[in-house]
């Protein structure tokens, strides 16, 4: 069956998309950390990204940088975290987090809520400062 973030890259459910070429696809986070907190995934259905051959694993973390480096033009921050943790979603996936704090990376911290608008906002931003 069809993983969850599959069907987000299928446009089956419905996501704040950021960026997409043919291999890689980024979306913001549901329950953000922080507002920009955004998932990078692999198009290829993989559940493990330690699985991922060594040129698709490359290849994503050059997509994540280009992602990264917008998420920062688009979104006050010192830095962008990475994470991977993949423990609820089995589809290999990088969380980048704008930061100001070591503390803003901590996965269990309350998530935020946005409205429909917030995230559109967000999404629109990074996504025009990454297709410059
Ligand atoms: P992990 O698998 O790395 O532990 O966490 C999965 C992440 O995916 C969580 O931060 C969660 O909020 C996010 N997530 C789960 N389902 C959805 C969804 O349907 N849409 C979006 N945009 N994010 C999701």
């Amino acid at each position: 069956m069809a993983t969850i973030f599959t069907k987000i890259i299928n446009g089956e459910i419905p996501c704040y998309k950021v960026a997409e070429d043919d291999r890689f696809f980024a979306f913001l986070d549901i329950n953000p950390l922080v507002k920009g907190h955004t998932l990078v995934v692999p198009k290829q259905e993989i559940d493990y990204i330690f699985d991922l051959d060594d040129e698709t694993l490359g290849a994503m973390q050059v997509f994540a940088k280009s992602v990264a480096l917008a998420i920062q033009k688009a979104v006050p921050c010192k830095r962008i975290g990475q994470a991977v943790m993949g423990m609820e979603v089995p589809h290999a996936h990088i969380h980048l987090i704008p930061i100001n704090k070591e503390s803003d990376m901590i996965i269990s911290n309350p998530k935020l809520k946005l409205s429909a608008e917030e995230f559109q906002t967000i999404a629109h931003d990074i996504q025009q400062a990454w297709n410059k």
